[in-house]
């Protein structure tokens, strides 16, 4: 995949917008556990950020998913994990299935201030009893009359706090595990809606995470995105994109990880050299930094074949694994040089090591990434390639 001067202008602009609006603030948002959502992305929805491979007939560039992979990669030159997952929660998790089988009117409504940035949006799919095995939800939304009701709890959900709606994963019938569920626009403000206290996490802090109640909440029927009883396959399609967003949005952090423990080890001398100078120190560098640009080459692979219309669960499972993988690998080496001062709270590698750390669990564990994989290769026991 070759990026085009309209790639790096779009990339050059988000990487001015961080340096002006999100990195001199992300200190003071990490402290406080939360980020002004509603703020930044109306000024992100301005500056056409938030829906760069939308529609444009809801405000959307429709561009292709490239752009989509050029704004990932820009957003982790953020310094922190959080802000950037909030910005992709609402891009690229909470509303692509949304764009591709909502109704025009359920896109007028939701999707176009998704995209201005005037609504927050979050995705709900994980519960306290289901996170790896989506099949196995509980929260049921039955039809009464012109309404669906629902009922059951969301857990872990990214900007809950703050969210104007929630694309909701619920079973709509009594059907098999695949094909009894349905995605359904929940306004977060409907009646019977209740937030439990703000879960407290090792890291991602600027990013508000919650757990949701839902007892007997009425929304139209209308509100549910495409066909009743597709919601399961809406959201494996709708993970695709989120597997390639994470995995693009990891490169420039762990990229950072290693040129400030270049520039740090330069400076820092031990038995009268500098740490840099022990072969060790400057071949896992070089060797980390070959590790993420075999990432690079796995993603923009992945995000070719996507653009070309193909399937690409296999190498966005890939993408993820590898990415959670050396999320955890590049800021654990990178730790290490820093001594005593890697094991610092503010130490810009320390909180990619925490940050970083998410990736190999959220969105799909590592080993979920593997069986999909092995479902792909057909050497899953039981199971033929989906
Ligand atoms: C900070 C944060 C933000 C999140 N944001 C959202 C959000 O916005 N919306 C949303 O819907 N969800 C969100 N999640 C939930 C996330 O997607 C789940 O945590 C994840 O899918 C794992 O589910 P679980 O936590 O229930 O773990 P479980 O399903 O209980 O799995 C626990 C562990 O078991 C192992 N495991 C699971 N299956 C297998 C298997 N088949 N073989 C071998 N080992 C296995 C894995 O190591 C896994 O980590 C978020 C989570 C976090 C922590």
């Amino acid at each position: 995949m070759q990026f085009t001067h309209e790639h790096q202008e779009l990339k050059r602009n988000v990487r001015r917008f961080i340096d002006n609006e999100i990195n001199p603030f992300v200190d003071e948002w990490e402290e406080a556990e939360i980020f002004p959502a509603k703020e930044l992305f109306r000024k992100m929805g301005t500056q056409g950020f938030l829906g760069v491979t939308k529609p444009a007939e809801y405000g959307g560039l429709g561009l292709d998913y490239s752009y989509s992979v050029a704004m990932a990669e820009a957003l982790g030159h953020i310094r922190c994990g959080g802000v950037p997952m909030a910005i992709g929660v609402q891009t690229d998790m909470a509303t692509p299935a949304l764009a591709r089988f909502g109704s025009d009117e359920l896109r007028r409504e939701f999707l176009a201030p998704a995209i201005s940035g005037e609504a927050v949006a979050c995705i709900g799919v994980s519960e306290p009893g289901a996170g790896s095995d989506v099949a196995s939800i509980k929260t049921t939304a039955r039809k009464d009359g012109d309404d669906y009701v629902i009922n059951g709890s969301k857990m872990w959900i990214t900007n809950s706090l703050q969210a104007d709606w929630m694309c909701l994963l619920a079973n709509t019938s009594d059907e098999g595990r695949y094909r009894n569920k349905s995605l359904i626009i929940v306004p977060m403000n409907t009646k019977g809606i209740s937030v439990g206290k703000k879960i407290r996490k090792i890291g991602m802090n600027s990013s508000d995470t919650g757990l949701i109640y839902f007892d007997n909440v009425r929304v139209p029927r209308r509100n549910r995105v495409g066909e009743e009883g597709q919601g399961f396959l809406y959201q494996m399609l709708q993970f695709q994109e989120e597997r390639l967003w994470g995995a693009a949005n990891a490169m420039q952090g762990m990229m950072d990880c290693i040129d400030v423990t270049i520039e740090y080890a330069r400076e820092r001398k031990a038995f009268d050299m500098p740490l840099i100078d022990n072969q060790w120190v400057h071949f896992r560098l070089a060797e980390l930094k070959t590790e993420v640009e075999s990432l690079r080459a796995l993603v923009y692979r992945a995000c070719e074949l996507y653009v070309g219309g193909q399937d690409v669960t296999e190498l966005a499972s890939m993408a993820k694994l590898k990415a959670g993988r050396l999320a955890r690998i590049v800021p654990d080496s990178c730790l290490q040089f820093w001594g005593g001062m890697g094991y610092t709270w503010e130490n810009p590698v320390s909180r990619f090591f925490r940050d970083g750390r998410l990736i190999s669990i959220g969105g799909g564990a590592d080993e979920v990434m593997l069986g999909i994989i092995c479902k792909y290769m057909n050497i899953l026991p039981g199971k033929k390639k989906a």
